[in-house]
């Protein structure tokens, strides 16, 4: 059953056509000049998830959950989808929740970007700030504290325990990577934030090709600047996340992954946020160990939500 198949009736019926259909089918574009001195045998491709409707890969799984939830009916009746967001998924259960009329709530460090605060608010959801020194894991604590205390109030999507989240990249990212490459992709690399894309990604290449190479990426401390990614021995472990997936696992250090931002915009002209730039600083180590392949990583979002970091852009 695809996305245009479903009419889902409330009070009044709810078309998942429109901007929900066009999510997923991002662009697969080759890095160019950030390869120089590779093999020229070795290809390393990202998947522009900025071109998804919300502007980042998780307008996936935020469709997918919500997709699911008015199937259950676990939307019905007003209630407010609840969950705890680093920022993206936010945004785009707002942008989906403000397209179907579903209101939404959300749990966020008190840290995340000025630019995501001001989108979420603009779309119209409303938005719970906790202490940015608990990180992420302050704001599933919120998220959990709420949907306990106010359960005719609030449905818990829980983006970090809900299948639906990885599920959305089995059916979607996985077959669209695996049809982009002619089934010739070699490796691929994601980053781990809930892990769902690393997940479900995985799973359906290695369906696929029993051979691939699946490859985590997490920042290297506690403590770090990757906004989106988690640091998982020191973090509330996602109950989606099985570590055994991934063959090998890297870690990569904010200011590298600082670097190659600035060097994807001025080199490919890819204006991207910085956990792309530590997927390809992950997927360039992985791509120069080899003599030949078919290198796979996903860029998630754009650049603009972090543009108030001015340090980051305007270095010389
Ligand atoms: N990068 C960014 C910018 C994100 O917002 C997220 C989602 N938290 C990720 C990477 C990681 O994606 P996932 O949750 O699928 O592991």
């Amino acid at each position: 059953m695809t996305l245009l198949d479903i009419r889902i009736t409330r009070s009044n019926s709810i078309s998942l056509d429109g901007l929900p259909s066009h999510v997923g089918n991002t662009p697969l574009l080759p890095l160019r000049r950030v390869t120089l001195g590779l093999s020229p045998r070795v290809k390393v491709f990202i998947k522009a998830e900025w071109f998804n409707p919300g502007g980042s890969v998780k307008d996936r799984p935020a469709l997918n959950i919500i997709q699911n939830a008015l199937i259950n009916g676990d939307l019905g009746s007003g209630k407010r989808l609840l969950d705890s967001t680093s920022g993206n998924m936010g945004i785009s259960y707002a942008t989906f929740g403000a397209a179907l009329g579903i209101p939404v709530t959300f749990a966020i460090p008190a840290s995340a970007s000025p630019e995501r605060l001001t989108l979420l608010r603009a779309l119209g959801a409303e938005v719970i700030l906790t202490d940015p020194l608990e990180g992420s894991d302050g704001a599933i604590l919120m998220a959990r504290q709420l949907a306990a205390e106010r359960p005719e109030q609030y449905w818990y999507a829980n983006q970090y325990n809900n299948p639906a989240n990885w599920h959305a990249h089995y059916l979607s990212t996985g077959p669209e990577i695996f049809a982009q490459t002619n089934g010739q992709v070699t490796h691929f690399i994601a980053g781990l934030g809930t892990s769902g894309t690393l997940m479900g990604t995985g799973r359906y290449l290695r369906e696929q090709l029993p051979n691939v190479q699946i490859i985590s990426m997490q920042p290297d401390a506690p403590f770090h600047g990757l906004e989106g990614l988690k640091h998982m021995p020191s973090a509330i472990k996602p109950g989606i996340y099985d570590e055994s997936l991934a063959g090998t696992n890297l870690e990569v250090r904010t200011e590298a992954a600082h670097e190659m931002t600035l060097r994807l915009a001025r080199e490919e002209g890819l204006f991207v946020g910085i956990s792309s730039g530590a997927a390809a600083v992950a997927a360039l180590q992985v791509a120069g160990q080899l003599d030949e392949g078919v290198v796979v990583t996903l860029f998630p979002d754009a650049g603009y939500k972090y543009l108030s970091d001015k340090s980051l852009w305007e270095r010389k």
